[in-house]
This record gives structure tokens, sequence and C-alpha cells, in this order.
């Protein structure tokens, strides 16, 4: 992923290469061929109007530095803006004064939230936390399944109702003696997050239903599982590929479920991306981790700065 975008800007930056000072000129061309690269890769058009219009600012400006050529500068300079359009600061994971650390994933059907929940659990796993899985997915029929074939990669115990139950049908499961329907996906989540109490667990994450578009009912459901289990962390997973529409189902997920950070799934694939990359910006949530594969070992805590970096490798 932004292999295109990567390639464009250090053309751009190549053009600049040996210039004493840069004119105004010089400063219209690269902020114009920067404009092009960004739009190409698919970044918001509010979020490009922004960062040409800083790096434009910036570059024209008396950043004079005796250490650095004029086209070094403007690579600082647009290196700064990613940063920044990509969240400023690394995000680390907020943990509850007194367990358990409550972490609820949002996103479309197909996201990439049930693979990224193992991925998670495995993470916290191996650095010594003992986290659990809820599945307060009831709307997909395999999705419980699902997370216990992640929950059994990620050797970690998984929360789930009797998928013979799901229908709504009262009876004692991995939860304890339960007294309402099993079908209802915010009583499965508090009744998870309730036993993990019980059972000392210190990080729970409650995975949730995804529609294939922004739906009404979702979102409402979304939202009450929310109000209902109170979680520390909300993870918006958001498939790096799925282009222009990131921008307005984000904002759909941050007015039902005001999520606390977003997660970037399939960032291994070969689209364009930076419309996921607009996300942050849109949204002024940070990026907090992204998804690279299918196995459960692919995550990465993502670093604003690194992945500038690598964009202007
Ligand atoms: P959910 O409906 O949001 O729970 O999505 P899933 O976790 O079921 O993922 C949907 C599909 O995307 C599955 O086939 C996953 O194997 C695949 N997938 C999930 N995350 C990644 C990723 O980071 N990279 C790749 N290449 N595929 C992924």
């Amino acid at each position: 992923m932004f292999n295109s975008l990567s390639d464009r800007l250090t053309a751009t930056f190549k053009n600049l290469r040996g210039k004493g000072r840069l004119s105004e000129s010089d400063v219209n061309a690269t902020v114009r061929d920067i404009r092009l690269a960004l739009i190409d890769a698919d970044v918001a058009t509010p979020v490009v109007r922004e960062f040409t219009g800083r790096v434009r600012e910036r570059a024209t400006g008396a950043e004079v530095s005796a250490a650095l050529n004029p086209a070094q500068q403007v690579v600082k300079i647009v290196n700064e803006e990613l940063v920044s359009i990509l969240g400023g600061e690394t995000r680390q994971l907020a943990l509850a004064k007194r367990p358990p650390t409550v972490i609820m994933l949002a996103g479309l059907q197909g996201s990439g939230k049930t693979t990224f929940a193992g991925k998670l659990a495995r993470l916290l796993r191996d650095q010594g936390h003992f986290p659990v899985l809820v599945a307060a997915d009831l709307q997909r029929p395999n999705a419980v399944t699902q997370l216990q074939v992640v929950g059994d990669r990620a050797k970690v115990p998984v929360f789930a109702p009797e998928p013979g139950n799901v229908g709504g049908h009262d009876s004692a499961t991995d939860f304890g003696e339960g007294t309402r329907s099993f079908g209802d996906p915010v009583w499965v989540a508090q009744a998870g997050v309730g036993q993990a109490k019980v059972r000392q667990y210190d990080v729970v994450i409650v995975d949730t239903a995804g529609r294939l578009a922004v739906d009404e009912n979702l979102m409402q459901q979304a939202a009450d599982i929310r109000a209902a289990i109170q979680p520390d962390e909300v993870l918006f997973v958001i498939d790096a590929m799925i282009g222009q529409a990131a921008i307005e189902t984000a904002l759909a997920f941050q007015k039902s479920v005001d999520f606390t950070g977003v997660v970037l799934s399939k960032l291994d694939g070969d689209a364009r991306g930076g419309a996921a990359l607009s996300v942050a910006s849109v949204t002024g949530r940070p990026i907090m981790y992204a998804s690279t594969g299918e196995q459960v070992k692919d995550i990465e805590v993502f670093h604003p700065d690194r992945m500038a970096s690598r964009i202007l490798d």
C-alpha cells in the first residue's frame, strides 16, 4: 500500500535537488505535484486542501536552515505535515485504572473486525495481559464460530452464546446461568464483561455486528452496546481498500458510537489507501493499529511518524 504515493512524492522532490533556493514557481510546481499525488492516492479532498495549503505556506515562508538545502526542507515539511494528518503522536491503548479494560470493536461487515479481535488479543497476551474475547456479533450466522476459531489461534478464551441458542433461548453456557435471550447482543456484551470481572481477566474485547453498508439499526445496536458496557476504548475498524467511502463510513460511526481510535485493516493490500489515511484527520481520532494480513500475528501498533517516513522513503 502507498507505493504509488511514495513514488510520486519522491519524484516530486527529485525535481528540487540541486536548487540553491526555491522560486515561487518551484513552490507552485511542487505543491501542484503533491496535490495530484494525494488526489491519485485517494486522499479526501478537504485533507488534500489543508495539507497542500500548509506545505505551501511553510515552503514559501522563512524557514531557512543552514543544515538543510531547499529540497531537504520541503521533504521535512511534507514529512511533518504527513505525521500531523496521520494523528501526530503515537496513541497508546487507554488501560482502565481498575481492570478489566473494556474494548469495543465496531465497523462494517467484512472490514476485518473479527480477525483484528484475535490479533489484538494475541498482542495483549504477549504483553502479559489476560484478555478474553466476547462474541456480540449475532447478526452473521458464522460470526460466533469465527471468533471461536480466531480465539483458538490467539490462544485466548472466548465468551460466546452457544450457536444453537443464538436465536433466543435461555440456557447455561460459558457465561454462567443466563436469564435472558442469547439473541440480544447488548445482553451478550454485558454478560461477557460481567463474566470477565468475575473471572478476573484484565482486558475484554467485544466484537460487534457490522452490515455491508451503514444502517440505522446496526448503528443503534452499536450505540446501545456502547451505552451498556461503557468501554474504555471503542476502536473503529476500517478496510483501507474501501476508497472514498471510508470518510462517509467513518463519520457515520463517529456519530453513533463516538469511537476513540481507528484500526486500518488490510494495509497489506495494493489499493491506494489514501482515503483511510484521511480518516484520522477528518474525525480527529487517532489511528492506533494497522492490520496487515490474515494471520493472527499480522498486527502493528500504528506510529504516525514511522508511516510518514515509510511513505517518503
Ligand atoms: P468482519 O466481518 O469485520 O468481522 O471481518 P473479518 O474479520 O471476517 O474479515 C473479512 C475478510 O477479510 C476475511 O476473509 C479476513 O481473512 C480478511 N482480512 C481481515 N483482515 C485482513 C488484513 O489485514 N489483510 C488481509 N489481506 N485480509 C484481511
